[in-house]
């Protein structure tokens, strides 16, 4: 049985799980790191354990999951672990898939932070500091953008000053990836198809949403670009935007590229609509308050949007995908994205929509004879995470 340490390690925060082979026994999560009060709370067996005193850094937070663990008699130390698992969200030009960490894989993670400055810094320091507690312990980088280094360069290139662009790694990296790929792997097995002939569109909908076109297992295109920004409309970013709106904006209203940056990725989406960020009080709202159905019509119509394009950038597709908070949970805005495309192979079965159940793992929305299978399936990142370890320390 491997024992398998799965880190998030935000600016502030440190999420983690903890796994015998893939069973996740424990749970936790460290917020507010650095500030005057923090908080944690882990979770084992039913049982909570909270902490509200000052935590400094990510080491503290660290020793604070390793003596958690060890009064529950999981481990005695990190130095028992076969793998801790990091989430890496910028694997920059570097990564095509996951990796053991080593001084190369360190130097090119730090590269990327310039890519994704908040969350690389972050990951890199949750690397940095499990390697200076147990030297011995194996460390894996699993980054959000290496599934979609398979993108052809037509559909990741911008077309911009190619000099500038080449310059500053100016590029569609895509993120997601490693739900992208854990869902479209279980699809294709529940399927009965090799993944490496299996085509699909996952739309991962979350407070962060993305599409991806994925042909022969690999993707091939998807909605998030340099950044997390582009492509759908999310809880607070505006995804697709003209950019000539921003500079108009920038001169009329005086705001500088952070207050852009601010305004398009914290007060924008669902948010800025209709003053709710979570869709489930949208869904309630919707019918009363015509900010909420107006911004439920928004983020539903760009979702159907990008499945029409991948649609046509794959040659054949086998499955649509639903995962994610609300892509897995929202039965109504399923239903808004897949009724009426039968002229795409698409027959939604709109009694089976409604009698999904979050219980189980995978569930088929479309109609016996739909040409494309719907799926809606629960994405677990932690889980593929671990799972990755486990592939790369065998
Ligand atoms: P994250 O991107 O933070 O991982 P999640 O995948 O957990 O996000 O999705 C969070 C979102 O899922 C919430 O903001 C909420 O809008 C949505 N959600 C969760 N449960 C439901 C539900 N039952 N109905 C509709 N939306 C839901």
């Amino acid at each position: 049985m491997k024992k398998i340490l799965v880190l998030n390690s935000g600016s502030s925060s440190l999420k983690f799980q903890f796994f015998n082979d893939t069973d996740m026994i424990a749970s936790g999560a460290v917020e507010q790191i650095g500030e005057s009060k923090s908080s944690a709370k882990f979770v084992y067996k039913n049982e909570d354990v909270k902490h509200n005193h000052q935590i400094k850094d990510h080491k503290e937070a660290l020793e604070l999951v390793s003596s958690f663990l060890k009064d529950k008699e999981i481990l005695k130390d990190f130095s028992e672990l076969d793998a801790c698992g990091h989430r890496v969200v910028h694997g920059g030009d570097k990564f095509f898939s996951s990796c053991i960490v080593d001084d190369k894989a360190i130097e090119n993670i730090k590269e990327a932070i310039k890519l994704a400055p908040l969350h690389n810094k972050a990951n890199l320091d949750g690397i940095l500091t499990m390697k200076a507690l147990a030297s011995n312990v194996v460390n894996v980088a699993v980054f959000d953008t290496a599934f979609h280094q398979s993108m052809p360069d037509y559909a990741y290139t911008y077309a911009i000053d190619k000099d500038l662009a080449a310059k500053h790694k100016i590029r569609r990296y895509g993120f997601h990836g490693t739900s992208h790929k854990y869902v479209s792997e279980l699809a294709a097995k529940y399927m009965n198809k090799d993944i490496n002939e299996f085509n699909a569109i996952v739309l991962h909908l979350g407070n962060g949403a993305s599409a991806c076109a994925i042909q022969n297992g690999k993707s091939v295109d998807t909605s998030m670009g340099f950044s997390p920004l582009e492509g759908l409309v999310m809880g607070t970013r505006c995804g697709d935007i003209d950019p000539a709106a921003l500079f108009y904006l920038a001169d009329k209203e005086n705001l500088d590229y952070k207050a852009l940056d601010t305004l398009c990725n914290k007060k924008s989406g669902l948010v800025s609509l209709c003053g709710y960020n979570d869709m489930r009080d949208i869904d309630e709202t919707k019918t009363t308050n015509d900010n909420s159905r107006l911004a439920f019509d928004v983020f539903a119509y760009r979702v159907r949007k990008y499945l029409g394009a991948y649609m046509a950038v794959l040659p054949r597709v086998d499955a649509v995908i639903f995962t994610a908070g609300i892509g897995q949970y929202d039965d109504k805005l399923r239903k808004a994205v897949l009724s009426g495309l039968e002229h795409l192979g698409i027959s939604f079965d709109e009694a089976k929509n409604n009698a999904v159940s979050p219980k189980n793992e995978i569930e088929v929305i479309s109609k016996d004879d739909s040409k494309v299978k719907v799926l809606r399936i629960n994405t677990n990142e932690e889980l593929a995470i671990a799972k990755e370890c486990i592939k790369l320390i065998k």
